[in-house]
Order: C-alpha cells, then sequence, then structure tokens
C-alpha cells in the first residue's frame, strides 16, 4: 500500500500557522468534543482532521434502539451530517481506522496508507460489544456465525433489520437484559419475532435496580410478548452454518433463528496498547481527559478510564468534551473533571426507567421508600441517609425525576414528608419544580442539555418547544424527556411559546394541515402514498411515520380511485386481522348489530373446531371473536366462514351495537336491531382517521351504551331518534354531544354519514371523535351538519356515497394474495394458547 504523507496547514486570520489537531474516533464523544472546541474559538487555532472506521457522518448510538424497532429511519438520527464537516473546515475520513500512533514524531498511520502529522491528538474510539465466552459463535473460518449479531452500529442494526424482515425468520434469542438487550429484544419484536432474553443475572438491569425493581420491569416487558430467562446462561450457538438455537447452562435449548449478543460492551483500547500509551480497563486520563503522562493526547467516552471508572452512557461524555475542549483550546486551563455521578433517564422498551446511586438501603440506618404497583408497571424506589438522598429507582412514572436528580446532585435537604419524594402531594408544582432546577441541570441525558442551554434558546429567539428543541437536540435522544424539556421552554418563555406549525401537521413527514394537503393532493392528482411523498415531502422523503395516514387519508378521498400500496398499511391492515401478542390473530366475522342466525353460528363452530381455536370469545361489539389464528392460516379460516370481515382491526368504522329494541322489550319504543343493521350495511369499511363504533338504543334506559360511542343514537317518545356524538368509554370517558333529535331512521342514516364524512375531511390522524368533537364545537358541527350553514351538505353526502359504493370485503383477498408474504408465516408462534383458556 502506498503511503501518503498528509499535512494540514493553514493559517488563521492574523497570520500564524493553525495547529494541526487530529481526532481518531467520529462517534458521540469525538464529535461532541470537537464540537465544544469550535464554540471556544477552535476553528482559528486549528486545522482539524478527523478518523473514524464507520463509512458515515456522526450519528446519535442512542437512537439505533429507535432504528431497530422502525420508529425512526437511519437518515434520521444524524448528528452532523457530511455538510457540517464541510461547513466547518473539518476533513474527515469516513470509513478509515487509525491503526498506530507514532507519539515520537506525532503521526498517525490510518489503514489507507495515510500518515497524518497531529500537535494535539484526542483519541475518542468508543467501545464494541463484547461477546462472552461460548460455544458456536464463531464459523471454522473465524467469522462470526450467520444470524448472530452484536448490537452497537448502524450497520448491526440495518443487518439486524434485514434478517428479522426475512420471513422465515422467527425467532431471536437476546443475550443480555440490560439496557441494551432489552432495547434490542423490543426492536426486533416490532418486527414480529418471537423474542427471549437470556439474563445472567438474578433479575433484568441489575446494574440499574435492585431485585424488586427488577421484577417490576420483567412484568412489563413480559406485557410486551417478550420471554425472559433470568440466573441463566447460554453456554453455546447451535447450528453448523447458520443459528439455529441457543444451548443454557441448566436448561433446555431454545430453538431460533437469530442471536443479539448484548452482554456489555468492552472499550476499543487497541490502538492505545499498540502505541504505548496507559491502559488498564481503558486509557487512563488525569482530571483534564489529558492520558496520563503525554501533554499532546487526550482521549474522551467510553474509551476512557478516568479515576477508576469507565462510563458506559453519554451523560459522563458530555461533561468530559467540555473540559477538554477548555484544556485542548486554552479556554480555561483550571477546568477539571471530577467524574460523573450517573443518574440515567432512559426509556427501556418503551418504559420510562430512572436509576441513581444506591439500589436499596446499606446501613440499618439507611431509610428505603418504596412504592410498587406491578398491575401498572410503576415502582418507585428511594434511599436516605442523613436526610440526603443517596438512590432512587423509578419505573413508569418519571415524573419526579427532574427534581430527584437535583436532589441526588446537589443533596438537598429533604421534605420532612417522605412521600412526597414519590408523588405531587400538594407542594411545589411543577412549574416550581422547573423554577428551582440549577441552570446546569442537565435536562436531556441523551444530548447533553442543560437547562441553561434551553433558557438560552429560549432568550436567542426560539419561541417554539420545537425550535428550542431542534437548536440545542434536547428531547431528540431517548424521549423520555420530553415533558421537562416543554415545561422549562414554557418556564423560560414567560407564557409567551408559539405554537409550533409542525404541531398542526397532518403527517410529520409532509408540511402541511390537513386542508392545504387535501388541495394539494386533489390540485396534483395524487393517488398514491408514494405519489404524495414524491411531490409534496421535502426532498421527496419518505417517512414511515406518516403512511398510514396518508394512505387512510387518500382512501378517503378518492375511494376506488386510489393507488393502494401495502407497505403503507399497518400489519392488521395487510392481512385483515387483529394481531395479538402472541404473534397469532384474532379472526371476527361480521355480524350486523349482533344479530345471528343459526347457520352462523353452526358454521363459526365448525371452523373453530377445524382450525382448533383455542379460545371463542363474544366481543364488546357483540360479535364473536376467534383468537389465536396463525397468520398463514387466515385464508383457509375465511374461506371457511365465507362470512363478510366485521372489521374488528383498523382505523376505520367498526360496528354498531344495538339493544333488542321495541320488538322485544317492553320499554322500547323505536327498532333499534332494525336501524342499527342498517347502519352497519351501509358503512361498513369505512376509513377514518380513527376507530369508529356506534351503538343504537330503543328507548333512554340505553342498553346498547350509545351515549358513550363515537355516534350513537337513542329512540325517544314520538318515534323520534336522538343523535349524539364524541362519546366514549375506554381510557378517556366521556358523554357524547346531542347533535340532534330527528323524525325518522333514514334522517339518521342520512346525518350519521354527514358527521362521518365532515369528521373524515377535518380531523387529524388519530384523533378519535372524543377530542375531535370538543375541538370544533358541538354548535358548529349541529350548523353545519344539521342546518347546512356552510353548504356542503350536499358535497358531504355525495363522497361519502362514493365511499360506500367502493366498498368491497377485504376478506376476498383470500383467493388472490397482494403480496407473496402476505398470508406466509412471518411470525412467532409461541406455544399455543396464549390466552389461558378459562
Ligand atoms: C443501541 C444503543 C443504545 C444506547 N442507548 C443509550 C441511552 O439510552 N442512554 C445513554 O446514555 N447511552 C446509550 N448508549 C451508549 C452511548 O451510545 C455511548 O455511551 C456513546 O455512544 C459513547 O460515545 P463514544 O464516542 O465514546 O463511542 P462511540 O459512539 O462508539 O464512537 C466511537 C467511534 O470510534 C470509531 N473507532 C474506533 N476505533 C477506531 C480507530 N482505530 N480508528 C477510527 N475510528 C475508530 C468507532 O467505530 C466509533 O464510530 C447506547 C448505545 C447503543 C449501542
Ligand atoms: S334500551 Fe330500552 S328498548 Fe333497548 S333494551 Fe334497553 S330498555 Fe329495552
Amino acid at each position: 500500500m502506498t503511503s501518503v504523507l498528509e499535512r494540514p496547514h493553514g493559517r488563521h486570520p492574523g497570520g500564524a500557522p493553525r495547529r494541526r489537531l487530529v481526532v481518531v474516533g467520529n462517534g458521540m464523544a469525538g464529535a461532541r468534543a470537537v464540537e465544544e472546541i469550535l464554540a471556544r474559538g477552535g476553528a482559528d487555532q486549528f486545522t482539524i482532521t478527523m478518523f473514524g472506521d464507520e463509512p458515515y457522518g456522526n450519528y446519535n448510538r442512542i437512537m439505533l434502539s429507535h432504528v431497530l424497532s422502525g420508529e425512526e429511519s437511519d437518515a434520521d438520527i444524524f448528528l452532523n451530517a457530511l455538510s457540517w464537516y464541510n461547513e466547518n473546515s473539518i476533513t474527515l475520513h469516513a470509513g478509515v481506522r487509525v491503526d498506530r500512533i507514532d507519539k515520537a514524531t506525532k503521526h498517525v498511520f490510518s489503514n489507507d496508507g495515510r500518515v497524518t502529522p497531529y500537535d494535539t491528538l484526542i483519541i475518542a474510539t468508543g467501545s464494541r460489544s463484547h461477546m462472552p465466552p461460548m460455544d458456536g459463535l464463531y464459523t471454522p473460518g473465524g467469522s462470526v456465525k450467520h444470524g448472530i449479531f452484536g448490537f452497537r452500529t448502524i450497520d448491526d442494526t440495518r443487518k439486524m433489520v434485514q434478517h428479522a424482515q426475512q420471513d422465515h425468520h422467527r425467532r431471536a434469542v437476546v443475550i443480555g437484559g440490560g439496557l441494551l438487550g432489552l432495547e434490542a429484544a423490543y426492536g426486533l419484536k416490532s418486527h414480529g419475532i418471537a423474542v427471549e432474553v437470556v439474563h445472567s443475572g438474578g433479575h433484568l438491569m441489575n446494574a440499574q435496580m435492585g431485585p424488586d425493581g427488577g421484577a417490576v420491569l420483567r412484568r412489563s416487558v413480559e406485557a410486551l410478548g417478550i420471554g425472559v430467562h433470568t440466573s441463566s446462561r447460554t453456554t453455546a450457538v447451535l447450528g453448523t452454518d447458520s443459528v439455529i438455537g441457543v444451548s443454557l447452562r441448566d436448561r433446555e435449548d431454545i430453538a431460533c433463528d437469530m442471536v443479539v449478543v448484548a452482554a456489555g460492551i468492552r472499550p476499543n483500547v487497541d490502538l492505545a496498547v499498540l502505541s504505548g500509551l496507559p491502559v488498564e480497563r481503558a486509557i487512563v486520563v488525569d482530571d483534564r481527559l489529558m492520558v496520563q503522562d503525554e501533554d499532546d493526547i487526550f482521549a474522551v467516552g467510553e474509551c476512557v478510564q478516568h479515576r477508576g471508572e469507565v462510563y458506559g452512557l453519554v451523560a459522563p461524555l458530555w461533561e468530559q468534551a467540555v473540559v477538554l475542549a477548555n484544556h485542548v483550546t486554552g479556554a480555561d486551563t483550571s477546568s477539571a473533571y471530577l467524574g460523573s455521578r450517573t443518574a440515567t433517564k432512559l426509556k427501556v422498551a418503551g418504559v420510562d426507567v430512572a436509576s441513581m446511586g444506591l439500589h436499596g438501603p446499606e446501613l440499618d440506618t439507611d431509610e428505603h421508600i418504596v412504592f410498587s404497583e406491578p398491575s401498572r408497571g410503576i415502582f418507585k424506589s428511594i434511599v436516605v441517609r442523613d436526610n440526603k438522598m443517596v438512590g432512587a429507582t423509578l419505573l413508569g412514572d418519571s415524573r419526579k425525576v427532574a427534581y430527584l436528580t437535583q436532589a441526588y446532585d446537589r443533596g438537598l435537604p429533604l421534605p420532612e414528608e417522605r412521600i412526597a419524594l414519590l408523588f405531587d402531594v400538594g407542594g411545589p408544582g411543577e412549574e416550581a419544580g422547573v423554577a428551582e432546577l440549577d441552570d446546569g441541570a442537565q435536562v436531556c441525558n441523551c444530548n447533553g442539555v442543560s437547562k441553561g442551554a434551553l433558557v438560552a434558546a429560549v432568550k436567542g429567539g426560539c419561541a417554539t418547544v420545537s425550535g428550542a428543541m431542534d437548536a440545542t437536540r434536547a428531547g431528540k435522544g431517548c424521549g423520555s424527556c420530553k415533558l421537562l424539556v416543554k415545561q422549562v421552554v414554557e418556564w423560560a418563555a414567560d407564557g409567551a411559546v408559539e405554537e409550533d406549525p409542525a404541531a398542526s401537521y397532518y403527517v410529520p413527514g409532509i408540511p402541511l394541515d390537513k386542508p392545504a394537503l387535501m388541495a394539494a393532493i386533489r390540485k396534483q392528482g395524487l393517488r398514491s402514498v408514494s405519489q404524495v411523498f414524491a411531490a409534496l415531502a421535502p426532498g421527496s422523503a419518505e417517512d414511515a411515520k406518516s403512511k398510514m395516514g396518508l394512505a387512510s387519508l387518500l382512501k378517503m378521498m378518492l375511494a376506488d380511485r386510489y393507488i393502494d400500496e401495502r407497505d403503507a398499511r399497518f400489519i392488521n391492515d395487510r392481512v385483515h386481522a387483529n394481531i395479538q401478542r402472541d404473534g397469532t390473530f384474532s379472526v371476527v366475522p361480521q355480524m350486523k348489530g349482533g344479530v345471528t342466525s343459526v347457520q352462523q353460528l353452526r358454521r363459526i363452530a365448525d371452523v373453530a373446531e377445524k382450525h382448533k381455536v383455542p379460545l371463542i370469545k363474544l366481543t364488546g361489539g357483540q360479535r364473536i371473536d376467534l383468537l389465536g389464528i396463525p397468520k398463514e392460516d387466515l385464508p383457509q379460516v375465511w374461506a371457511d366462514l365465507d362470512m363478510p370481515s366485521g372489521y374488528a382491526y383498523g382505523k376505520s368504522f367498526r360496528t354498531v351495537k344495538t339493544c333488542v329494541g321495541k320488538d322485544f322489550c317492553r320499554y322500547g319504543t323505536g327498532d333499534s336491531t332494525k336501524l342499527g343493521i342498517e347502519i352497519e350495511s351501509r358503512f361498513q369499511g369505512i376509513e377514518s382517521p380513527a376507530k369508529l363504533k356506534l351503538a343504537v338504543s330503543g328507548c333512554p334506559r340505553n342498553c346498547a351504551e350509545s351515549l358513550v360511542k363515537d355516534v350513537g343514537v337513542v329512540a325517544v317518545e314520538g318515534g323520534r331518534w336522538e343523535l349524539y356524538v364524541g362519546g366514549a368509554a375506554g381510557a378517556h370517558i366521556r358523554k357524547g354531544d346531542l347533535l340532534a333529535t330527528v323524525d325518522d331512521p333514514e334522517e339518521v342514516k342520512l346525518l350519521t354519514g354527514r358527521f362521518m364524512q365532515y369528521y373524515r375531511e377535518q380531523a387529524n390522524w388519530l384523533e378519535r371523535t372524543y377530542a375531535f368533537v370538543p375541538r370544533v364545537g358541538i354548535e358548529h358541527l349541529r350548523a353545519v351538519i344539521v342546518e347546512d350553514s356552510e353548504g356542503i351538505a350536499a358535497a358531504l353526502d355525495a363522497a361519502m356515497q362514493a365511499s360506500v359504493d367502493s366498498y368491497v370485503d377485504p376478506w376476498s383477498e383470500r383467493h388472490d394474495p397482494l403480496t407473496p408474504g402476505q398470508f406466509r408465516t412471518a411470525l412467532p408462534l409461541t406455544v399455543l394458547p396464549q390466552v389461558p383458556v378459562r
């Protein structure tokens, strides 16, 4: 290989030559150190060259969990795009590894044959996944066996996603039940893979919490459908060329087709060892982050050992980067890093976790305050010594975390009523809590943003919450601090926070509100989700989070002119059944108005018997649910049933619940069953921004619970009908508002359709009617829908009629799958029946 002698040079505006700063490692610490150096005028002092052996700009490693779960695309997680390096005159050698440092001549040697001189060197080589000793990890050729993954880089994550998306890969074992292992398990689960976590510790996340917290976390993780084996060790990976399972010590083997090793990390110190730098567990640095006995070499991040400690989270490296930059630029040569108290605030597998200091009492005199509510996944434990907080674990509810972190960091005296540490019990409210926070208090751990930085962004003109988030990157990591970020911004703006324009976007990927989006779609004649992205998204970029909302909107607007693209659909909508937590599906045949016949019952019974359905259940919407059907059996189940879909899935019109009404009930004044069936026949399958549940009751006794439905109809005296809208009886409870009282069932159907169409056209994506109706106001709705104040009633009726006319039973696809994998098993089947047979 030819060697190239690199001579970065340059002069700062004053004329003196700039010194050469070389950074090895382009990860979170290396890039952050350079940002801090630039912020201290480093661009005038140095020509900067960076080496990173990953072929990318700098990205937020924390967000890989979100990329794995599909919540973010890998394009969205870059902290510094390649343009940032250009703009700051930084020479980046991406995809190039530094192999050796010659301290005597002050050069680094990289694997592309380049020899680069430095005056100051920063080592920020981070860590790599640790592969614990076990049989079968490697092929005879020495490479890691096909189907085994670490979880550290974008490339690892992409490969895992690719592997998980192949239909024949259905089961994964994750080795390690710490933060990374749980994130990996959660991410894989969202690809429909059955996941088992094998953890050698006695409880999950044992580095961050005690056994009681671990037990609550285990319950939350298991509730996601992830299997957990604690106090268990993997001894071998089975399979010759690729993975077929793992062997455990003292337990039965687990069959699987992929293994993710998340059993800890090891600092990348080979370069330092080879170059004769002091290395113990990691590269030894002093309080200036200077490598011991090396005046020109600094190190930062996970590759560093400071006062005996090696850190594996980002918060310490933000603090290190500040001190390092103060010394490298000479901005503050008295600056010292004294170590970090690691208060961890994370979202692990969708569960809020905060942990600091001790997990439990150590001395007889320690007070231990514990609150545990396992059924809701909530656990809070605080350890108090001499009236100071020395440890806390919060799971599932981290509202008090800002206050507790302060109390822990600064040793604040504690309230006498200890319960105030766990809950807001009429003490100072959240506002006061925010005001009391120190300027240096870290609000966003993932991106190292302090309260002071957020306040400065607001004072510097960021008038919206998202603007302040963009400017500082606060809240752009795991997301667990978003509430606190919002509170700090609101407090700093003193009530003058402006509304965020993005908050009004119909879907996040297209900067238009719903009316503007619909107008643009009409004007440009767009008919599919990909056409909308191409025409209206910035840079024509497709955004996964926007697809479902767009698909629903287009279908509503275009009826049978809509071009369906299956990748825009959620799994339920792809197979027209409701995915359950064990990966099987539940099939609900239509039963209009809750009425059935002997033939239907017999057919359902036969199908249940033939397919060994593990659970048959009556739903709250008066239908029969066949639970536990594997994906590949769905077409046959539908064929055997030969009944239309009951729409128990999807964002669409679902069902009309009815009472028995006047024919049978001695109180009934209206034929609720007949009207319910007619409504359901008319609007079956209609797409909407969120699900729609309806009911018709034969008298004001309301046996069908009409007052708490999206649209509820009640027969009243004189053969009249009341129509209620915006009711709910789920997680949110609301009595519907009276829209109109009408004389006959035809008018009920007309106004129901008109209201639904108006809601379809005006509501935000996923906005249920219980939020929509109060937002626009019942008086407005009455004016538009009943009195036609805007003259749009005829258009609303016509649009609804077009959707009704374009109805096709989705189950007819069983004859002709739209994609090859539509009904192939891609899903894990844990041992059935998963739903307990009662
Ligand atoms: C999936 C995942 C989720 C995480 N979640 C969290 C979280 O929620 N909260 C939290 O606080 N932390 C989290 N972390 C940890 C966090 O990402 C790390 O603490 C942080 O990235 C460490 O930064 P670093 O710069 O020291 O190392 P890295 O970010 O790993 O950067 C080091 C870089 O140096 C490169 N390199 C190594 N050797 C060489 C060489 N010889 N030449 C050139 N380049 C080299 C490496 O390839 C790498 O790109 C998570 C980590 C992962 C993997
Ligand atoms: S709502 Fe009225 S009509 Fe219907 S079942 Fe109840 S009491 Fe009878």
